[in-house]
């Protein structure tokens, strides 16, 4: 084990919050993740995993504090009356067990939600639409409203403090909660006490603080997370207003939580900004309050967040989407263990879990999610139960995963990949596509762990044949070969290949990945995978000096990157990029005289010409060796893993990869008709 230098001794100081202390500065900020107040064992797991790897302070999610703000379909946190205790008490038992302080973030969302499950119509700071495009508006609350949001609020505080919190949330940020609309003069059109003047429209936020203050009478914690930049200019807060407010209530909470725009600039992904995008909207801040300030930035180098302390931005290093990449990122930090972090890619697949309203899950962190259900632990794996040697083929995100989990587990493994020299797979090529390079990150962890492992044999350069693998005396193999790209038009909106006339140039996400581009200069790309590859290479043919034309069936290009919030920036890019966009088309045929497309909606046809067609469409399984093998029925025991088995995203490959791993040797696992993980059984009510 390295030993830390002692520059990165300052992240390990103990920071006095109000009542209470944290024992470091790593602050795991409060985040969704899917599982709240449906999959609540696997929540509270999830974030015991986290206190156990080191963070000091470890939060929930959003959690309503009032049975008439309802966030359904989402799945947050919930703790509106007494019934809730139960769930919040395991998860600070869970925190609490690793000597970590449990935070609980308290929401109102107003005219953030359109009350689909309770019906009634939501309480906002003014009669408005509420913020999704539900054919629903907010009412404006009146003085009455404004005294139950309070003691809603107060109620809320006091369960909190009940279920053994140790810190509790103000929230006013993301665009979320009513606090933040009623002291937003984009929202708050107010004409009252409330409304107006900013010491009018802080006033509420000011009033929760104080009650929340009293009701926490030094035993607990008070932070207050604020959005100090609503990016939309004068029209909304922005540092002028959030320097005066400070100068109101700076010295009110306990801590300050600073973020930055809304939920997508918060969490932005990787592609659209670099570690610590925030700084320059809170740099400066903490100069306006005596209290501790937390701020997050995808913060995965310790050197940045030494830079963050000592220049003075930040007192407690916040993050998300890192611990969730590596619930035990402080104590690797701690320890010197600079190989074993798991750094995460800001890509937020995590962040799609919520917005499916799934259990999170991580490209990096295949436990993510897993923790409680199935028992994987992100740096725990049990110990090897046979000899057996298991060759894995293919070290491509799956591959890579298996190998490195099977040798933890001290198996004896070869892998081998057909690349001479550089090795993970599809990670390896998209990792060079515009904005992916910290995708690397899936390659470089894995590496890293299995350099170290003398049972894991690394054969590069190696082609692998069936034949060749009857020849050896391996027990398994795991065939994680990957996938190819379709050159045939089949994908989603059609299931049969389209007819594509000699001469016109095809290519595939393949062909450009390995350096092809187009020979002509005009290029129709069409994208019916609808998530990041169509986007990207749009962008990679543009900045080759490509006329590109991207067309797609979904009514947005990169339809699917709502989930990880990036889709409107991907259309932006895209327009800025010069691509011409057609939307709501697919693909009926092509040739070098034209290329037809119909209308999704009223089959009306559109010939576009041009000397080249990439076709982002579906992916073919690589499992012939898969086949053969199975085929030669004799020989070890073969399973294909990842894109090999079923093409997916990154994410799913590691973590198909680790399922293979963790499953290895379980004779349970192989049994079809048990379920392999546990399950959360809502109590049904009987009259
Ligand atoms: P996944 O996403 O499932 O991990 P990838 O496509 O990323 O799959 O990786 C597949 C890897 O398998 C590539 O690195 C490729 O070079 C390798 N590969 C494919 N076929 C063979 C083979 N027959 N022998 C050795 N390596 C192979
Ligand atoms: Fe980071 Fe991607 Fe994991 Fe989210 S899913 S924590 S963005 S690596």
């Amino acid at each position: 084990m390295s030993k830390r230098a002692s520059r990165y001794d300052v992240l390990f100081e103990p920071v006095k919050l109000g009542p209470v202390t944290a024992r470091n500065r790593f602050f795991q900020v409060p985040h969704c993740n899917g599982m709240g107040r449906v999959r609540p064992a696997a929540h509270a797991e999830m974030r015991g995993v986290k206190a156990e790897g080191g963070w000091a302070v470890v939060c929930t999610e959003e959690v309503q504090c009032y049975w008439g703000s309802d966030i359904a379909p989402f799945v947050e946190g919930s703790l509106i009356d007494d019934d809730d205790l139960p769930m919040h008490e395991l998860m600070v038992e869970k925190v609490h067990a690793h000597g970590a302080l449990a935070g609980c973030e308290l929401v109102h969302s107003g005219h953030h939600t359109a009350n689909l499950e309770i019906r009634t119509p939501p309480l906002g700071v003014a009669a408005i639409p509420v913020s999704d495009i539900h054919p629903v508006q907010a009412r404006a609350m009146t003085a009455r409203d404004i005294a139950d949001l309070r003691r809603w609020h107060r109620q809320g505080v006091q369960r909190a403090i009940r279920a053994g919190y140790d810190l509790v949330y103000v929230y006013a940020g993301h665009g979320l909660s009513t606090l933040q609309a009623f002291l937003s003069r984009r929202f708050n059109k107010r004409n009252d006490a409330y409304g107006g003047s900013l010491e009018n429209r802080a006033r509420l936020l000011r009033e929760t603080l104080e009650d929340t203050l009293e009701l926490a009478q030094g035993r607990v914690a008070v932070a207050c997370r604020l959005c100090v930049d609503e990016l939309v200019g004068a029209d909304g807060l922005e540092r002028p207003e959030i320097e005066e407010l400070l100068g109101m209530v700076g010295e009110l909470p306990d801590l300050w939580d600073f973020m930055v725009g809304d939920w997508d600039f918060d969490s932005i992904t990787s592609r659209f900004s670099d570690e610590g995008s925030q700084e320059p909207y809170v740099r400066g801040l903490k100069a306006l309050t005596s209290k501790p300030v937390v701020g997050v930035g995808r913060f995965t180098s310790a050197d940045t967040m030494v830079r963050m302390i000592r220049e003075g931005v930040l007192d407690m290093i916040g993050s998300a989407r890192p611990s969730i990449a590596d619930p035990f990122l402080p104590n690797k930090i701690r320890d010197g263990r600079w190989e074993d972090i798991r750094e995460c890619i800001g890509c937020n697949i995590c962040v799609a879990g919520d917005w499916t309203n799934t259990s999170m899950r991580c490209t990096q962190n295949p436990t993510m999610g897993e923790e409680w259900r199935r028992g994987w632990h992100p740096e725990r794996i049990r110990a090897k139960e046979s000899s057996a040697k298991i060759l894995v083929v293919g070290a491509g995100p799956a591959g890579l995963e298996a190998a490195m989990s099977l040798g933890q587990r001290g198996y004896e493994v070869v892998l081998a990949d057909a690349a001479p020299r550089v090795l993970g797979g599809r990670v390896a090529l998209e990792a060079r596509l515009p904005g992916l390079a910290a995708w690397i990150r899936v390659v470089d962890y894995r590496l890293a762990q299995l350099r170290r492992l003398k049972n894991v044999e690394l054969a590069r350069g190696s082609t692998v044949t069936a034949g060749e693998v009857l020849r050896y005396d391996f027990d398994h193999v795991a065939v994680a070969t990957g996938a190819r790209w379709r050159a045939d038009g089949v994908g989603r909106a059609t299931l049969n290949p389209i007819p594509i006339a000699e001469g016109l140039e095809v290519l595939t996400p393949d062909d450009l990945l390995r350096g092809r581009l187009p020979a002509g200069d005009r290029v129709v790309l069409f994208d019916d995978d609808h998530y990041y590859m169509g986007g990207v290479l749009g962008e990679l043919l543009a900045a080759a000096g490509k006329d590109v034309t991207l067309v797609t069936p979904q009514a947005v290009v990169s339809a699917w990157t709502d989930n990880t919030m990036e889709q409107p920036r991907i259309h932006a890019r895209l327009v800025t990029a010069g691509i011409s966009i057609v939307l709501s088309h697919s693909l009926i045929s092509a040739s070098s005289d034209g290329i037809r497309f119909a209308c999704v909606y009223t089959g009306g046809e559109k010939v576009l010409t041009a000397d080249a067609l990439v076709l982002v469409t579906a992916r073919t399984p690589c499992d012939d060796l898969a086949t053969e093998l199975a085929e030669a029925g004799q020989g070890p025991v073969v399973h294909a893993i990842g894109d090999a088995l079923a093409p997916g995203t990154i994410a799913h490959a590691v973590w198909d990869g680790h399922r293979y791993a963790e499953e290895f040797d379980d004779p349970a696992a192989q049994d079809q008709d048990r379920i392999p993980f546990r399950r959360e059984i809502i109590a049904v009510a009987r009259a």
